[in-house]
């Protein structure tokens, strides 16, 4: 538990949350911005920082529940189209808790309020440097 963090207060009950499901590992619980209706954030019991930080143990328990979670959330609502799975690392990638959470948000239309964008940067990438790219990445997969 690190005292400062807002996540592990609301795991440890001293800041009460609309929790959807827990257990030793996770505690998955309403997002009080509630992007879309049902927004919920599931979060390691275990404070990490960051996706960096599991070890392969605590991946396997923790990502092993997403799914079954995500199905109770689009078994609650018949208008549930689809859902987008987030979790930012780093400031810069939007990240303001710095305890590790996936968002998961159901969708219920094109418009209903979440969005994302992914530029389609290709045309800009040839072949050496895509390889370039690759091989950077790959050389460190075994650390
Ligand atoms: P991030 O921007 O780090 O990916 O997401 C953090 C999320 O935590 C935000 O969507 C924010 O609404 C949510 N959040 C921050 N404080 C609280 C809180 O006290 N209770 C709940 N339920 N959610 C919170
Ligand atoms: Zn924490």
């Amino acid at each position: 538990m690190d005292n400062n963090c807002i996540f592990c207060k609301i795991i440890n009950g001293d800041i009460p949350s609309y929790t959807v499901y827990e257990d030793d590992v996770v505690k998955a619980f309403l997002d009080i911005s509630q992007a879309t209706p049902g927004h919920t954030l599931v979060i390691p019991k275990k404070h990490v920082q960051n996706i960096y930080e599991y070890d392969d143990n605590l991946a396997e328990q923790v990502f092993s529940r997403i799914p079954k979670i995500a199905r109770a959330i689009k078994a609650s609502s018949p208008d549930i189209k689809g859902m987008n799975i987030v979790n930012n690392n780093g400031e810069v990638a939007y990240q303001s808790v710095f305890h590790s959470h996936f968002h998961l948000i159901p969708r219920y239309s094109e418009k209903d309020g979440f969005e994302m964008s992914f530029q389609d940067n290709g045309k800009n990438y040839d072949e050496e440097t895509l390889v370039k790219i690759k091989n950077e990445i790959s050389k460190h997969m075994g650390a």
